[in-house]
């Protein structure tokens, strides 16, 4: 079933309704370093949108140059069907929440919140109570009084969350909001994120290096290398139908074979991806089954029991080396360690073999 929120991307990409965000052709070199080099990319209205890549791959610069910090040296910013390449941050209708928080340390939580209503002439009655809602949406009723350094990490990324929601922007770019937390509240606040943007319905654009916040949080995902978009889709999209090398080891992990050995395994010349969890790891001398099925024989050099699953490393006969990560459904410890120097075959049915393009 189609929800309103397929329905509004299905709408962006058709044409019906503008994009939130369109970047075309967007580029922004520093010096000979071309951290931003040809983007484009179409943000529906209320998408969580996540921009993914390793340290250096351009994300940061592409959110600066959404909300106007940077100029481009090319190319253009569109906001809900306006052109606004050439104008100022505040003429945007967008709040950044960067990774430092960057609250103010003499004001309350109450006042760093009214902040941008103040210096927007609101009221001081309407700067109260919309200062108050905005601290109930993130959990954080009762608070309104303390300094910034008398709250915990997560509660200052929370106040720095409801800052930004307060001026109620119809798009918010998060630049490694919780990267300064460790991995328990981490996952709380992705957790808490999720609920806020579903709440509020605003645009979500979140630019992080980890797979796993990117995957879980976001309808749809750019993932990004050397300043250009590698490839855009859904979860889903990404993970299953990697379009390329760099998308299919970054997001999460993949055995790739090419050259002699995709032809031996997988029967075809190319190059493919074939996930790890994807193998079943059977003794050397089960059955054989070709007709839908890859196969091959190998020798474990290593397995890694890790509660509930194993990460076995197997040197084919083919001469690639693969990971196979089994679940231990009936297994334990004491089977992972008897694995190492055994003789094993390994078998997957033939659609998780995943043509791979190496152009990046
Ligand atoms: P990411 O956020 O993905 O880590 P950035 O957008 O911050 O990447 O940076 C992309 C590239 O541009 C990097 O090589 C970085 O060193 C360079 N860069 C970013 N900002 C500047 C700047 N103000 N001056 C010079 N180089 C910059
Ligand atoms: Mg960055």
């Amino acid at each position: 079933m189609a929800t309103p929120k397929d329905q509004a991307a299905a709408g962006a990409r058709n044409g019906d309704a503008p994009p939130a965000i369109a970047l075309r052709g967007l580029r922004k070199s520093f010096g000979d370093v071309h951290a931003v080099d040809g983007v484009e990319l179409d943000v529906a209205e209320g998408e969580f949108f996540s921009l993914l890549g390793p340290s250096g791959s351009g994300k940061t610069t592409v959110l600066r140059l959404i909300a106007g910090f940077e100029a481009p040296s090319g190319g253009s910013v569109s906001l809900a069907g306006a052109d606004v390449t050439r104008r100022a941050p505040f003429e945007r209708d967008v709040t950044t929440v960067f990774q430092d928080y960057a609250l103010f340390p003499h004001m309350t939580v109450e006042q760093n919140i009214a902040y941008g209503l103040k210096v927007r002439g609101a009221s001081r009655k309407e700067q109260a109570e919309r200062a108050r809602a905005a601290l109930a949406s993130v959990r954080l009723e009762g608070f309104g009084g303390r300094r910034p350094r008398q709250l915990s990490g997560g509660q200052r990324q929370r106040v720095a969350l409801a800052r930004a929601l307060v001026v109620r922007p119809r798009v918010l770019l998060l630049d490694e909001p919780l990267g300064a937390l460790d991995l328990k509240l981490r996952e709380q606040m992705q957790t808490e994120l999720k609920e806020l943007q579903r709440e509020v319905g605003i645009t979500f654009v979140l630019v992080t290096h980890d797979q796993a916040e990117a995957l879980a949080l976001s309808d749809r995902v750019a993932v990004m290398n050397a300043g250009r978009v590698e490839q855009v889709g859904t979860p889903g999209e990404l993970y299953e139908q990697p379009a390329s090398v760099f998308v299919a080891s970054f997001v999460g992990t993949s055995n790739t074979v090419t050259g002699p050995a995709a032809e031996l395994i997988v029967g075809k010349a190319g190059t493919f991806g074939i996930r790890p969890e994807k193998i079943r790891l059977l003794a050397a001398d089960a059955e054989h089954d070709r007709r839908d099925h890859s196969q091959v024989h190998g020798t474990v050099a290593d397995a890694v029991y890790l509660g509930d699953h194993t990460r076995v490393v197997v040197d084919t006969d083919a001469g690639e080396r693969f990971l196979v990560i089994t679940q231990n459904l009936d297994t334990s410890a004491a089977d992972a360690r008897a694995l190492p120097g055994e003789r094993v075959l390994l078998r997957w049915h033939r659609r998780h073999n995943v043509p791979l393009h190496h152009a990046s």
